[in-house]
């Protein structure tokens, strides 16, 4: 159980004065995931992502252009809108003696300014100065305060990140009654280290970023940030110890096939395995020969061929007598999964399984009967760790997806037989800080080669000013039979916006090539979207315009066009999944990423790294320097439970001081009772990682 100090800190914001029914949903939206609302840790972890430097200017003819400041200055005059020209703005005029600048207010009603700034009165005036026509000019400025009101205003008013409706002044509010309500915790950092780099304890820390006395303070280097760094990252280490201590205490079991019913699957397929495929498997095999439990990644590009791997580890376990079971993220997954092993199944005579969510009555009796008793292989879903689930002698467990389910999930899984062997494998190819920060020191073999006969994609980058030569060269394509796919611009956080890009450009290449283009996208219903799928698949249309629904599962080998508008506003990432829709059969594939001038140094960074690389370990290494660690994850997505203070990549030194620290104190106080094993339990439940404390207390 959470210790009940902690309690406060996971209620919704809306427990917060000023937070009501109507701005709990943008709360929500901002800081919460699918498990829950926004929370006041939610808040209190939602770090500012700057600050503006509220401190007075010396005097107006000294003051900067064009950054944010305060001056201090008089009302001297106001110039109301002539009278019959709504339209034109209200200017106030204010000096100090050594200048003056023009407020300019846009459909402001007259009595709001002449309150706010009453003639002569002394003014605190927050916003940046512009010069326009020689004269200095502050359009809207951010704040107007009397003396008193500036007394209040942090000097340093940090900036944080929002949605729309929610202002950053509502958020410092929120934030500071949040800290307000901070309980009193015990230090679970060692006292020597923290002496040592000088580091603040948790309060001070937390309240240090949300109300800094320096712009410097809220660099990730700062003591105040390394501190909540390393905190985080201790949770998350020591929660992956406990989690491996667990496994491992347990036996395993050597399971030794005998290979025949792999060289059974091995004569069904239709091609060989490459060498990557063969060395996977061989480290697979040793691992299951072994007396230790297996716990073993295998991370491969998309397209790499990772379910056959999967495939003959579960029949080497087989062959020694017990079952495996496949879990996929989705139905859609686990089904795919299931139709393409059936055949080799059956070929090499194993009983195979589905059992998802959607298997229901005698289905799903008939599969949950012969998991108990002949059944060789279940494919399936969560559903698979159900209570209702038993096995007859589940051996191994193969997870495709891996960072989609949680470290839980993955136990709950383990659990179901003996010494259940763990194999893992994920498409998003995961550099190794990561493997180790999430994933621990589980073993990773890696697919890095591809089978052969795939052809190389070649890939361009041209400026959108160059469209017409594009819809000349798209013309050119499809009169060859050629299939394109057209993706529209993302449109950061708005689906409307997106699909109104994507409309207006079928619109638009529907006047060059008429029926030949296609539609698809998010808001579509599912029957129309298979529709015009389907058309594209069957070559009736040759262009589909597509937003980013297109990224994942969709699967046309004659397509070996991928032109992408404003490639600059995607991930790389992304961009790489969605080039993976071509280059899928024996045709050669083109890649245009079309990009808007001018380019930023990022965006031309990620065009430069896809024009010349194919490789997608090399891309999510270059991803992850460009971006930070979410979304090479999909964590974003999929709520695998990430980081919000450490940046593994930026605070590598800490990670790897962090991991020695978790072995340390599980080797001296593994039931974590002493006095500071107590400290660090609220560390746990303060990050999150108290899954680790149930099997602490279970093993
Ligand atoms: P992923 O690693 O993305 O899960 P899959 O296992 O789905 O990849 O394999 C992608 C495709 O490549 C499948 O159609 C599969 O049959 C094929 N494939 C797998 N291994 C080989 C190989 N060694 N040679 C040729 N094709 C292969
Ligand atoms: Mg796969």
């Amino acid at each position: 159980m959470r210790p009940y100090q902690l309690d406060p800190l996971f209620a919704g914001v809306g427990a917060l004065p000023g937070i009501g029914p109507k701005t709990v949903p943008l709360y929500d939206r901002l800081l919460g995931d699918a498990g829950h609302g926004a929370r006041l840790i939610d808040l209190l972890f939602h770090l500012p992502t700057g600050a503006i430097d509220r401190r007075l200017a010396p005097t107006i003819n000294q003051s900067e252009i064009g950054q944010p400041l305060v001056v201090k200055a008089r009302v001297a005059r106001h110039q109301p809108p002539p009278p019959g020209r709504r339209r034109a703005p209200f200017r106030v005029i204010v000096e100090d003696g050594t200048g003056d600048i023009q407020l300019v207010f846009f459909n402001a009603p007259p009595g709001r300014i002449e309150s706010l700034l009453p003639l002569n009165s002394e003014r605190y005036i927050a916003g940046t100065i512009e010069l326009y026509d020689g004269y200095r000019q502050m359009t809207h400025p951010d704040r107007v305060m009397d003396a008193e009101a500036y007394a209040r205003l942090p000097r340093f008013e940090p900036v944080y990140g929002l949605t729309h409706g929610l202002y950053s002044s509502g958020v410092q509010r929120a934030v500071n009654e949040a800290l307000k309500r901070l309980p009193d915790l015990p230090e679970w950092q060692d006292a020597a280290y923290l002496k040592k780099q000088d580091w603040p304890d948790f309060r001070a820390a937390i309240t240090q970023l949300h109300r800094p006395d320096s712009l410097m303070i809220l660099g990730l280097d700062s003591k105040a940030r390394q501190r909540l760094a390393y905190d985080e990252l201790l949770a998350g280490q020591l929660a992956l110890l406990i989690v491996r201590q667990s496994m491992t205490k347990a036996k395993g079991i050597a399971r030794i096939g005998d290979g025949r019913i792999e060289a059974a699957i091995l004569k069904a397929l239709p091609y060989s395995l490459t060498q990557a495929q063969r060395d996977a498997l061989s480290d697979i095999k040793r691992d299951l020969a072994a007396s230790d439990r297996m716990l073993r990644l295998v991370q491969g590009d998309v397209g790499s061929g990772k379910t056959i791997v999967g495939l003959l580890a579960m029949a080497a376990v087989v062959e020694a007598g017990h079952q495996a079971a496949l879990m996929a993220p989705t139905e859609i997954l686990a089904r795919q999964h299931y139709e393409r092993l059936k055949p080799l199944c059956d070929a090499a005579g194993l009983n195979i399984v589905l059992l998802t969510g959607r298997e229901k009555g005698s289905a799903r009796q008939t599969a949950l009967h012969g998991l108990v008793s002949d059944v060789d292989i279940a494919v399936g879903t969560h559903a698979l760790f159900q209570d209702e689930v038993a096995f007859r002698d589940l051996g191994l467990a193969v997870i495709d997806e891996q960072h989609r389910f949680g470290v839980h999930q993955r136990l709950a899984l383990g659990r179901k037989g003996d010494a259940v062997d763990m194999l893992v494998m994920t498409a998003t190819p995961i550099p190794r800080t990561l493997v180790l920060t999430y994933f621990g020191d589980m073993e990773v073999s890696s697919l890095r080669e591809k089978p052969a006969g795939r052809q190389p994609i070649d890939t361009r980058a041209l400026s959108l000013e160059r469209l017409d030569e594009v819809i000349e060269g798209a013309r050119r394509a499809i009169a060859n039979g050629q299939r394109i796919y057209w993706v529209c611009p993302l449109v950061e956080e708005n689906e409307e916006l997106d699909l109104a890009a994507a409309e207006e450009r079928y619109a638009d290449l529907e006047k060059y090539f008429g029926e030949k283009v296609g539609l698809v996208h998010g808001k579509m219903k599912g029957k129309d979207k298979d529709a015009a799928m389907a058309a594209f698949a069957r070559g009736e249309t040759q262009i589909l315009v597509a937003t980013t629904v297109i990224e994942v599962g969709v699967d046309v080998p004659e397509a070996t066009i991928i032109i992408i508008e404003h490639a600059e506003r995607f991930g790389l990432a992304q961009l790489h999944q969605l080039r993976g829709r071509v280059g899928r059969g024996s045709g050669r594939s083109t890649c245009l990423l079309l990009y808007k001038n001018p380019l930023g140094e990022v965006a031309t960074a990620r065009i430069n790294t896809m024009r010349e690389t194919e490789d997608g370990f090399l891309i999510a290494e270059q991803d992850l320097k460009l971006r930070g660690e979410g979304d090479v994850l999909g964590t974003r997505q999929s709520g695998m439970p990430g980081f919000r203070l450490a940046i593994p990549e930026k605070h590598g030194e800490l990670l790897a001081a962090a991991r020695d620290d978790a072995k340390l104190i599980l080797a001296r106080d593994p039931k974590l009772e002493t006095e500071r094993g107590q400290a660090l339990r609220f560390l746990l439940y303060l990050f999150e990682r108290d899954a680790a404390m149930r099997l602490m207390r279970a093993g």
